[in-house]
């Protein structure tokens, strides 16, 4: 294994770092920290890509263009050539900081903290909970409201011109008027997303995983992402595109955590200056996770839901108070969602809408025991369907990430969704005639369209209708309601649309879609069991297009446990728990045969480092050695300004192993004494702290753990902070600073131990050590998430990827 990697990397790929020759001195000549060793990117390849990062192609450079990825960066046509591809890691994604500096000023602040202060926090934290509930609930208000209102004027305005033109023969202007409400929607929506906050795009789901896996996703959690995704979510319901509402709550929950937990904007330049205590990764991620939660629980009306959600999700970096706290969050949030949409809907106080979506009450006997084998086969057709969908997802994803980048083209592409989803919706009103008399369906407002007076149109329940509308009429619908061939091309259609419209340069969710194109198959299955027991006991169809949901669901997503909960809280009926959970797993099973889930597809296509929850298989054979970075650029104990800036400048890491410099040999570094970050670097160089001479000690050199969270989480980058030359030969004392206990490991470690304590603990940086405690290599996210297991002609491969730059 070793023998193969080594020579593949040398003789194929960008390997992951390189040293370059011109660096390997720091500018007062002195040699930096390092060591040469094989495995590393030609130094020319380093320079090309590097420069055109640094010194940045013009925008009129017809080879860079603003992409629409979730990194929101320039990228160039060399960039484009790794685009769409698995097996790439990009380099440009941070890790979050989990890991407690317990430094000097760390404990200096520990012993001035009394037992209130404890507590006082603990209440703090209670509260922030509270008012990140109250939000994402809010939010999820507003976000129904408005749908409502225009979905209201548009199929009123529709309606109205389908009436007119059905007597005086001028259809075509009722398409029109349709097109024009949704094609104009859907636009404004691409536009903001492409030129506000293209991470704001799509569910949001994956990029909140990635948060909570620890991965820093540029802008993910930005006010402006939130305000785009409001206001676009909204329009790209409205514009009837083949999407939901509700997993962008989640993302939304995400971003109102992150913002109200920190007490401040830095985008509008606003600081409360409260929850100063909060500013750290680790205090964030908790609030992130309490806000994804709410934002499920808000979407769905399922707080146990949310909770397990977030714990299904970033669960490595769990306690006991925190499930408490995400839970009351998540309480909070569909309880102020159910209280406004109560009195919005005109009862105040029936609090009969804890979720923005909610399946209705299934009625009747729930399903036979002899039923549960047909769930099965239904979870493994959900499986099959489930990985056909994310196949062709993927294969649209990479030709989009290729050929549909541009802002321009991202919004041509969603106006032309939503005029073929009206245009087709309207053709399938018009051609397949499907009425029933008014009053043997569930809907208020029965769509009358191309059918005789009296009479409603089931194809327009399904075509023209808000997807929560249609996906409530094929659950709790009697069995006359829909013809066969009406359920069966609408499933057809809207599998199409679904596929098509996910990975749109739009705010959309796949839970109502996915459920809507597995209700009607199952609904389907409904029909057709009936046909052939025509008995009593399979005359309702509405379970089975229940099941139908839950499998495809599954079959798309692959979640587990999380799912479950949502599932079984949105049908209100435990009874269904078995089935669903059958199902689900089930479907999960089939379709992981095949592919991926989708929203782990997304994730790899944007060259994430994320995490899995398990070590690669086959890895225990795989020695720190092989997966630790060396040469390790290391600082010395007390290191002077200049060199500082240089390594900085020099080196994009964002740790750097402190070591003792008298011990450094041919092979390590010196001894290790502790890791100082990037981030605590720049603010200790803004704030001046470094002395003149050695072991003075200076008044500058004051500084508080305040200083370093003020400013959090946007630190200046080196370019920005001016070091008078004078300055350069000044000493810095690292240790009061430094982590001086970081976990290490030892070179002899396997992949899967290393792999377990990463993601275990959360950590950015493992520094490798020999026996003698000196510094040998080091090991960061990007150097474990590059092992990979693939199937490969249906057998497993470890395979290692490329760090892209
Ligand atoms: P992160 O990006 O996860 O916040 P980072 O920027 O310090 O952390 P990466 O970008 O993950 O590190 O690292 C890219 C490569 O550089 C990895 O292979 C890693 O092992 C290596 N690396 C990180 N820090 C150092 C260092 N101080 N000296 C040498 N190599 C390093």
């Amino acid at each position: 294994m070793e023998g193969e990697t080594s020579s593949s990397h040398s003789e194929t790929t960008p390997l992951r770092y390189g040293h370059r020759a011109g660096h390997s001195q720091y500018s007062d000549g002195s040699p930096v920290n390092v060591f040469h060793s094989v495995n590393f990117r030609k130094d020319s390849e380093v320079s090309d890509v590097d420069d055109a990062h640094s010194q940045g192609h013009s925008r009129s450079d017809p080879r860079v263009a603003r992409a629409m990825s979730w990194q929101n960066v320039e990228v160039t046509a060399d960039d484009r050539d790794t685009v769409g591809s698995m097996r790439v890691i990009s380099s440009k994604y941070e890790s979050l900081d989990y890991d407690q500096v317990e430094n000097t000023l760390f404990s200096y602040e520990e012993n001035l903290i009394l037992f209130q202060n404890v507590q006082c926090m603990q209440v703090k934290r209670w509260f922030v909970m509270f008012l990140i509930g109250i939000c994402t609930g809010l939010v999820a208000c507003f976000i129904n409201i408005c749908i409502d209102q225009i979905s209201a004027i548009k199929y009123s305005t529709v309606r109205h011109f389908t009436k007119m033109c059905r007597d005086e023969a001028c259809m075509e202007y009722a398409l029109l008027v349709w097109n024009g409400f949704n094609v104009t929607f859907v636009t404004i929506a691409a536009f903001m997303v492409a030129y506000i906050a293209p991470v704001a795009a799509g569910s949001g789901i994956p990029q909140i995983k990635c948060y909570l896996n620890g991965v820093k996703v540029p802008f993910v959690v930005r006010i402006k992402t939130l305000i785009t995704k409001v206001f676009g979510v909204t329009l790209s319901v409205a514009g009837g595109l083949s999407i939901g509402k509700e997993g962008p709550m989640i993302h939304s929950g995400a971003v109102i955590a992150a913002g109200v937990s920190q007490g401040k904007s830095t985008t509008f330049k606003i600081d409360g200056k409260v929850f100063e205590d909060f500013r750290t990764d680790t205090e964030k991620r908790d609030f992130v996770s309490g806000g994804a939660a709410a934002g499920v629980s808000a979407a769905f009306g399922a707080p146990v839901g949310g909770v397990l959600f977030s714990l299904e999700e970033g669960a490595s970096f769990w306690n006991q108070s925190l499930t408490w706290r995400i839970f009351f969050a998540s309480m909070v949030s569909t309880f102020t969602l159910n209280v406004v949409l109560s009195y919005y809907n005109g009862d105040p106080w029936t609090l009969s809408n804890p979720g923005l979506v909610t399946f209705g009450k299934f009625t009747g006997q729930a399903y036979y025991g002899y039923e549960i084998p047909i769930f099965l086969l239904m979870g493994v057709a959900g499986g099959l369907l489930g990985a056909l969908f994310n196949g062709l997802n993927y294969r649209l994803s990479v030709f989009r990430l290729k050929y549909v980048y541009l802002r321009l083209s991202c919004v041509t592409e969603a106006a032309l969704v939503a005029l073929v989803t009206t245009t087709i919706s309207f053709t399938m009103i018009y051609f397949i005639s499907d009425c029933h008399p008014i009053g043997s369906n569930s809907s208020p407002e029965p769509l009358q369209f191309f059918c005789d007076d009296g009479e409603f149109s089931a194809t327009a329940t399904l075509f023209f209708n808000t997807p929560e509308e249609a996906l409530k009429s094929l659950f709790h619908d009697p069995l006359g309601a829909y013809k066969p061939v009406t359920v069966g091309v609408f499933f057809c259609i809207y599998f199409c649309l679904a596929c098509w419209t996910y990975g749109l340069g739009v705010p959309s969710g796949l839970f109502i879609p996915s459920l809507l194109t597995g209700a009607a198959w199952g609904r389907l299955v409904g029909i057709f069991v009936h046909y052939v027991f025509p008995g009593g006991h399979f005359s309702d169809p509405g379970k089975y297009a229940l099941i139908g949901a839950a499998a495809q669901l599954g079959g798309i997503v692959r979640m587990t446990i999380s799912l479950t909960v949502i599932l079984i809280e949105a049908t209100g009926d435990v009874t269904y728990g078995l089935p669903l959970m059958l199902v689900l797993m089930i479907s999960k099973w089939v379709g992981d045969y095949f592919n991926l889930g989708l929203y782990d597809i997304h994730i790899l296509l944007q060259s994430v480092p994320l995490l899995p929850w398990e070590p690669p298989a086959m890895a225990h054979n795989i020695s720190a050695h092989d997966v630790m970075s060396h040469p390790v650029v290391t600082l010395n104990t007390i290191e002077t300004v200049g060199k500082i800036v240089d390594a900085m400048s020099h080196h994009h890491h964002n740790g750097f192993p402190v070591v003792d410099p008298n011990e450094v040999t041919d092979r390590s570094f010196g001894t290790y004494r502790g890791l100082i970050l990037r981030s605590q670097l720049i603010v200790l160089l803004k704030k001046e702290v470094f002395n003149e001479t050695v072991g003075v000690t200076s008044l500058r050199q004051r500084i508080r753990l305040k200083d370093f969270r003020d400013e959090y989480p946007r630190y200046p980058g080196i370019k920005d902070i001016k070091v008078k030359p004078e300055h350069r030969q000044y000493h810095i004392d690292l240790r009061p600073f430094m982590n001086p206990t970081p976990y290490t490991v030892s070179q002899n470690s396997s992949l899967s131990r290393i792999f377990r304590l990463f993601r275990g603990l959360g950590l950015r940086h493992l520094v490798v050590v020999d026996d003698h405690s000196q510094v040998v290599g080091i090991v960061s996210r990007k150097d474990l998430a590059r092992y990979r297991v693939f199937h490969h002609h249906f057998k497993l491969e470890l395979e290692e990827l490329h760090i892209s730059i």
